[in-house]
């Protein structure tokens, strides 16, 4: 039996670490910078830097790397041991204050988005101190912020930290209006991550998946998901064995890693932890993924992380619950038990509910990107529209305030802010709705149009931003009030009511829903180039500045990267489908055809009749032309590709996309015809149900 408690955090320079191993007065500064955000002085940073390098060294670490999360979307990291020559040959070891705090990476080599002239191809890497260092690979990491050196951000830890103190800021305000001093208010996060895992060796035939991650080519399975039997089903030996492995990997790192199954689709899995800090959640989801892989890896297995690796069974999706709470540890999204305390309640739900209706452009272009394309409005993930659940009890609710009619349930409660008691909300039932992109699940929201591969910061900072800056208009406004509690509810009844159309809590895969948003004025984003563009509209670019969250150069660089990285992965997928296409799949079928039709000429010969096989050949034939029409009228839409990159991002989409998906079918159809022992690739059958 493994001791997990000891084991739990052991790779970690957390808490127990840092008062077994720093001076009391340095461990109280350090806490200072960790719990409020204030600046830390340069002096104690030698001495927890000295500190942090014994306990490193203690545990196996001879390098350390600043860790930092830039533009590409993975963690970036660049080791330096801890080596330092002392004359005579002779080495010690040393980690300074000055290499502890900041890092001068190569930044020319990061997606920039025109930000950092190329003359310019200095960066530097801060450090985060609100995140623990920890140690992977025999190497101390330090979680650090990114940014170019004129300062402008290249990463997206430091604007979801900007972010944060944006959204404590204004929440402090308002809760102030309550009578609560409160120095602190943070956002929690839970992501639960869905993954694949395929054998190993059927990932090494596959070109598509290596380059790709996804199946570019593969007929359906004859057996799917229909079965229903894989979901929560009893999980397979192999897999489990990964899954402890992976725990215990994770309870390492101090990641809270908690609950495990089977999804919907065969091999498909989840894995959640409990929820923490916004930005240690973001680090370890990151950390998760990149641990995910390497455990699979010892197991014979390949983990997937995109969010489409096979067409006809559902992709992966990333949950993120979200909640805020104050450094008291209240939760400001759990309904309360007072009058006052549930106009509190109601007035940070009106928050998001107004953030999410005036920055539906934000959060879907938080989720967006080819991947994550597959998947919403596709039927197994929320559609691309914008919506809120907040359930039956609270939408009632909800619609009392604005009519201003007693709320009639059970308990026959009038609804008159501050005066009355909610009635509990039940936070099994407001959890049914999973067609929703954004529910209220109890005491926090589950945003849920995030693809399984995509950095947890983006959407949070959309969301932090966009309620930080509800919550500075209802702080003016109740601020300047003379009358409190009638200026509260005058603006709750307002905002709910003008809000109202963001609520839905139908069926969100339904045909009719698209419509009846349109009649709402919501916004369908359909896809990645239709949705990027927003980022810079003018009223993200004010939100953004005025929470000196994002400069309007850093959005702009930011929306380039992002449509860019969009037409990027289509140009490889396609250029991936040529090259399958040309060296494995169209040889395949030619030499298959080929042998039917040799079988047939030499039945002719001695007299045997040949129907079957001159009429297999003939078929297999005409197919393959159509096929190789089909590759070449890819490769020739791969040679018109506009310039700009906006351009060029809607020109893979509809032109691009749409000439592989008509190769695709017919290879897909061949695939069916060829016999097995002739196809190059394994099918999906075997991925999917291997053993
Ligand atoms: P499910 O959505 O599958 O029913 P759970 O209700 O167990 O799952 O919770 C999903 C996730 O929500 C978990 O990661 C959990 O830690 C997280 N969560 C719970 N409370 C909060 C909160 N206050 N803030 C952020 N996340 C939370
Ligand atoms: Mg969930």
């Amino acid at each position: 039996m493994r001791n997990v408690p000891e084991l739990f955090g052991s790779m970690v320079f957390n808490e127990a670490a840092m008062k077994e191993r720093l001076p009391k007065e340095t461990y109280k500064a350090l806490k200072r910078t960790m719990t409020e955000g204030t600046a830390l002085d340069p002096q104690i940073a030698g001495v927890v830097a000295n500190a942090m390098k014994d306990w490193a060294i203690s545990k196996g670490a001879t390098h350390f790397t600043h860790w930092f999360q830039p533009m590409t979307g993975v963690t970036a990291e660049k080791h330096d041991s801890f080596l330092s020559p002392c004359g005579d040959g002779a080495v010690i070891m040393e980690f300074s204050g000055k290499e502890l705090i900041k890092g001068e990476p190569d930044a020319s080599s990061f997606p920039s988005g025109g930000l950092r002239a190329t003359f310019e191809a200095r960066g530097y890497t801060a450090w985060d101190p609100t995140s623990y260092a920890f140690i992977k690979d025999n190497t101390l990491c330090i979680p650090t912020a990114f940014c170019s050196y004129t300062g402008e951000v290249l990463d997206k830890k430091t604007p979801l930290l900007r972010s944060m103190d944006a959204i404590s800021n204004q929440a402090c305000r308002v809760l102030k209006l309550f009578g609560k001093d409160v120095k602190r208010v943070t956002t929690t996060v839970g992501p639960e991550q869905e993954y694949f895992l395929i054998d190993k060796k059927h990932y090494a035939q596959r070109p598509d998946l290596i380059l790709t991650g996804r199946t570019l080519f593969g007929a359906k399975a004859p057996k799917g998901q229909e079965m229903e039997d894989h979901y929560f089903g009893s999980i397979r030996p192999r897999v489990k064995a990964f899954m402890e492995d992976l725990d215990e990997e994770l309870w390492k790192l101090g990641i809270y890693s908690k609950t495990e199954h089977n999804e919907v689709a065969p091999c498909q899995h989840e894995m959640a932890p409990i929820f923490t800090t916004t930005n240690i959640a973001t680090d370890h989801n990151q950390l998760t993924m990149e641990v995910m892989k390497r455990v699979a890896d010892k197991h014979g297995f390949v983990c997937l992380l995109h969010e489409k690796p096979f067409e006809g069974v559902n992709g992966s999706g990333k949950h993120n619950n979200w909640s805020i709470s104050t450094d008291a540890g209240e939760n400001l999204l759990e309904p309360g038990k007072s009058p006052s305390a549930n106009a509190q309640f109601l007035l940070f739900l009106t928050a998001v509910i107004k953030a999410v209706d005036e920055y539906q452009d934000l959060l879907r272009i938080s989720v967006a990107s080819a991947g994550n394309d597959h998947r919403l409005g596709a039927n197994e993930a929320p559609p691309a529209i914008m919506s809120m659940f907040v359930g039956e009890e609270l939408e009632a609710i909800l619609d009392a305030i604005v009519s201003g009619v007693d709320y009639t349930d059970a308990a026959k409660t009038m609804m008159d802010i501050g005066a009355a008691v909610l009635p509990p909300i039940p936070k099994d039932t407001t959890d049914r709705n999973r067609t929703s992109p954004f529910a209220f699940t109890g005491n926090k929201f589950e945003f849920r149009m995030l693809g399984s591969a995509l950095n947890i910061a983006c959407p949070n900072i959309m969301l932090n931003t966009a309620v930080a800056e509800e919550l500075r208009q209802f702080a003016d406004e109740l601020e300047a009030a003379s009358d409190f509690d009638a200026a509260l509810g005058t603006l709750i009844r307002r905002e709910i009511k003008a809000h109202r159309r963001i609520i839905f809590n139908g069926n969100g895969y339904g045909a009719d829903w698209p419509i009846e948003a349109e009649k709402r004025g919501l916004m369908n984003l359909k896809s990645t180039p239709e949705a990027l563009p927003h980022y810079t509209d003018d009223k993200n670019v004010k939100l953004f500045q005025a929470h000196g969250v994002y400069t309007q150069a850093e959005m702009q660089s930011r929306e380039e990267i992002l449509l860019e990285e969009y037409a990027k992965t289509i140009q490889i997928e396609a250029l991936t489908s040529l090259e399958l296409l040309s060296r494995q799949i169209i040889p395949a079928v030619v030499a298959y055809s080929g042998k039917v039709a040799q079988s047939a000429a030499a039945k002719a010969s001695i007299g045997v009749q040949a129907s079957a096989e001159t009429q297999l050949a003939r078929d297999l034939a005409e197919q393959t032309a159509d096929l190789m029409q089909k590759r070449d009228a890819l490769a020739q839409a791969l040679e018109t590709i506009p310039a700009d990159v906006q351009q060029a991002a809607q020109y893979y989409h509809d032109t691009v996309i749409a000439a592989m998906d008509a190769a695709r079918a017919v290879a897909d159809a061949l695939e069916t015809q060829v016999a097995a022992s002739d196809w190059p690739l394994p099918t999906y059958g075997e991925m999917l149900f291997y053993v």
